[in-house]
């Protein structure tokens, strides 16, 4: 019988494989920054979360290696039993401030965050309207929830307005990224944010990747596109510009007090560390401390982008710190890859499932550590394997 599976299985992944859809998983074999050795060479990292480069910042080290010290390596339980450290109470207390929200409430990942929220608020009887381009965790959230789900057409909030002028009776939430992770653009939070509030709906927004970044004062998507944030269910993540690890949501106290007695992902799951734990609260103050750091990451993305299209590169448009050069099949953007990686440039393919078939694109990611060396040096690379495969 166990035969059975065996086939079963490498039957589907030589399918996978013949598709140029396989997955690799590559070591990196020195510290994670601008530069770093991948399969024994040095190459410019492009494909890195770390926008702000906190994961290496001296006070962020400083702040887990005193938090070891103080409490040790790890937190013993779940936050519903005795791994509640009242690191966790400073946290959230900032966490809520930084936001702009009453209230907030912190998982062990993003990820976490998404399930616990959307599976926690909606149920079989309400329905929710999810943006078509949402990330994974919020498209398995949206079916852990068992609510039914009406995918609406990318960033288009005239269909969710007709969507929820249809619904009658039923619970509406409405579930989108505040930066979309694949292309990089904006949600139409204030319209969404209206259209919520006209017709009693809960707006959940995903800010992993604006939190940090965009915005004034780094307070994500909502702050850079000027929309209020009363009543929003905000969620976002520590591990990406913030440097650390875990996801949280901040929002109305009444939703994170439910939260807090409802999410499974919440309960059921040892609590994070103490190092964890204290380098974020340190990495929510640096945001405020260091708004230089966020500034040259916004000058760093204007580079890269003007550099791009003067080779007439196909970009989407955007604002954030993921910049996606179009590319279309699979194979193309996988070769494409490759010799970008023989380049010395580190950014791998995306292709199906994580975006559309026919979609594929190298999905840069800017950091504020990159010097304009590393920048131009990225638009070169970029724009000599694209000419080499006939895209310009
Ligand atoms: N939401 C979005 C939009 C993401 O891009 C990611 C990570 N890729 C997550 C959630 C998950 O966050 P985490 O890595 O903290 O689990």
């Amino acid at each position: 019988m166990t035969e059975n599976w065996f086939y079963y299985l490498e039957h589907i992944l030589e399918e996978q494989l013949q598709a140029d859809l396989g997955r690799d998983l590559v070591s990196v074999t020195s510290v994670n920054g601008p530069e770093i050795e991948v399969q024994g060479r040095r190459v410019i990292m492009f494909c890195s979360n770390d926008y702000l480069g906190y994961t290496q910042h001296p006070a962020l080290k400083k702040a887990a290696q005193e938090a070891i010290d103080q409490w040790g390596v790890g937190s013993g339980a779940s936050r519903l039993v005795s791994g509640n450290l009242k690191l966790y109470d400073e946290l959230e207390a900032n966490l809520a401030r930084f936001k702009h929200a009453s209230s907030a409430l912190v998982f062990p990942t993003g990820f976490m965050a998404n399930l616990g929220v959307v599976a926690s608020l909606a149920g079989p009887q309400d329905v929710i309207l999810s943006d078509s381009l949402n990330h994974a965790s919020l498209v398995d959230a949206c079916r852990l929830s068992r609510a039914e789900v009406r995918v609406v057409p990318h960033a288009d909030s005239d269909a969710y307005a007709d969507a929820i002028r249809r619904e009658k009776s039923r619970k509406v939430l409405i579930i989108t990224d505040g930066v979309f992770s694949m292309d990089g653009d904006l949600a139409p939070l204030a319209e969404l944010n209206e259209i919520a509030h006209q017709y009693g709906a809960l707006l959940v927004v995903d800010d992993a990747h604006g939190t940090g970044v965009l915005g004034a004062n780094g307070r994500g998507a909502f702050e850079h596109l000027g929309a209020e944030t009363e009543g929003v269910i905000q969620i976002g993540t520590f591990s990406k510009a913030l440097g650390g690890l875990g996801g949280f949501v901040a929002g109305p106290s009444p939703i994170i007090g439910f939260l807090r007695n409802r999410a499974r992902t919440l309960f059921y799951t040892t609590a994070l560390p103490p190092a964890t734990l204290a380098a974020n609260l340190r990495a929510l103050e640096l945001v405020d401390e260091e708004p230089e750091t966020r500034q040259k990451l916004m000058r760093n993305i204007v580079r890269l982008r003007h550099g791009l299209s003067q080779h007439g590169l196909k970009l989407l448009p955007g604002e954030s710190s993921i910049v996606p050069v179009m590319v279309g099949e699979a194979r193309t953007a996988l070769a494409m890859a490759r010799e970008l990686m023989s380049e010395g440039l580190f950014c791998p393919a995306m292709r199906p499932p994580t975006v559309p078939a026919g979609q594929c694109r190298l999905r840069l990611s800017v950091m504020a550590t990159h010097t304009d060396d590393h920048i131009d040096r990225a638009v070169d690379s970029v724009a000599t394997v694209s000419k080499r495969m006939g895209l310009i």
